[in-house]
């Protein structure tokens, strides 16, 4: 089988999982009603629709005065005072002003709000100094939201301004549920004959399972149920018995037993099990040997078992994944730029996801220290990854480069 770049590797996965998701919408995305107040981070399996037009009244943005904006600049007559829920029920007429706060109505007649700043007043009068265009300093009555408008469509991640919404158009109350996708249950597995249980005391030799724990972390973070698998030995009995477990949840993640060794033999079982792989090497580091396939109709990643790797692998691939399968209707890469403070060089072919410190104003980026793909201690002290491109072989301090937030 053929390497794939980084790229293409990604776009196979939002392919081969989108269009999965689209044939079998019904049985592989299941629903639930949950509490509005606990859908926070559940992705949208309705449409919200505005009850009545936002803002629901022509809104004043400012404290100032409500007046018609041929009258200005000039000196209005002060015929009322109007402030956030109240409504003032006259009009205002040629020459008058009505004193506005914001967040109040504006009243019929006016078609602009002064600032407060460029008024003064004067008893029963304000002299206004500048010129305004109608329209200015006012929200008209539905700009933001027409009656009946979609305001958050399914497949939409519930955050903190979608929660806002929901309590904006009532859908948030003592009893008010809303639906949202069931989170798809993702089966973790990890292999290895040196790899004993992270409660158990390893002998000398042995290795804590600390991968399951990273991946539990960052199924659930990407909205998925997460349950881990005994570790399986490197042998077929134990892996093929595993696996089958596996492949009863809406996806299987397997870490380690993917690369050219000997007792790397986790291909060689999906095989036997009648797998389709979509790909099996992928042009990064960490985590070349990468295997992306379905099985008995389900999604499996088999992400390379080095720490580094199974994480890098599951941000950039397998978390697409699990957001797709969640509902989700996309599964946007967090990668931003930022200013390198030191030089860099690679080796180019690869596209490389290295531990990397972000400065707290986001705009500088370092590279953190690492002793490579084993090197947990890095990745726990870096906040990002720096993404270097497979094509580019050095960049300079001051250069602009790619950055993955962690
Ligand atoms: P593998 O991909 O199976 O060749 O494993 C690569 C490296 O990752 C080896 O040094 C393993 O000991 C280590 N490793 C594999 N699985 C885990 C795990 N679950 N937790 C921690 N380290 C692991
Ligand atoms: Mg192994």
């Amino acid at each position: 089988m053929v390497a794939l770049s980084f790229e293409q590797a990604r776009a196979c996965v939002l392919r081969e999982v989108g269009s999965a998701r689209s044939l079998l919408n019904e049985s592989l995305l299941r629903t639930e009603q949950v509490p509005a107040l606990e859908a926070a981070g559940r992705v949208l399996a309705e449409e919200i629709t505005a009850d009545r037009d936002y803002p629901p009244f022509p809104r004043s943005a400012r404290d100032g005065f409500a007046v018609r904006a041929v009258d200005v600049p000039g000196e209005l007559r002060v015929i009322a005072e109007v402030r956030a829920g109240e409504v003032y029920r006259g009009v205002v007429g040629a020459g008058e002003a009505v004193e506005i706060m914001t967040g109040a109505p504006l009243p019929d007649g006016a078609d602009a709000v002064v600032m407060v700043e460029h008024a003064e007043r004067s008893g029963g009068h304000v002299r206004v100094t500048r010129a305004i265009e109608a329209g200015e300093n006012f929200n008209a009555q539905g700009v933001e939201a027409k009656h009946g408008s979609t305001v958050l469509s399914m497949g939409r991640r519930l955050g903190f301004a979608e929660v806002a919404l929901l309590a904006m158009v009532g859908r948030i109350g003592a009893s008010e549920c809303v639906k949202v996708y069931r989170r798809p249950r993702v089966a973790i597995l990890p292999t290895g004959d040196e790899i004993v249980e992270a409660g158990r005391s390893p002998k000398p030799f042995q290795i804590r399972n600390s991968n399951a724990w990273s991946m539990a972390v960052q199924v659930a973070r990407a909205g998925g149920d997460p349950h881990i698998l005994p570790i399986a030995r490197d042998n077929c009995e134990s892996t093929r018995g595993l696996i089958e477990q596996g492949l009863t949840h809406d996806l299987l993640l397997l870490s380690g037993g993917v690369s050219a060794g000997k007792y790397d033999i986790v291909e060689r079982v999906l095989a036997d099990l009648g797998a389709k792989f979509f790909f099996d090497r992928v042009l990064i580091q960490p985590g070349q040997p990468l295997v992306f396939g379905t099985a008995s109709d389900k999604f499996f990643f088999g992400l390379p078992g080095n720490p580094a790797s199974t994480m890098v692998t599951f941000e950039v691939f397998a978390r697409a994944a699990v957001e797709l399968l969640g509902g989700a209707n996309e599964a946007p890469l967090p990668l931003l730029q930022a200013r390198l403070s030191q030089d860099v060089r690679h080796k180019p072919g690869l596209t490389r996801f290295l531990p990397a410190q972000l400065s707290a104003d986001g705009s500088t980026v370092a590279l953190e220290p690492w002793q490579g793909s084993g090197d947990v201690n890095s990745l726990a002290r870096a906040n990002a990854f720096l993404v270097t491109e497979a094509d580019r072989e050095s960049w300079s301090a001051g250069d602009m480069i790619r950055v993955l937030l962690k």
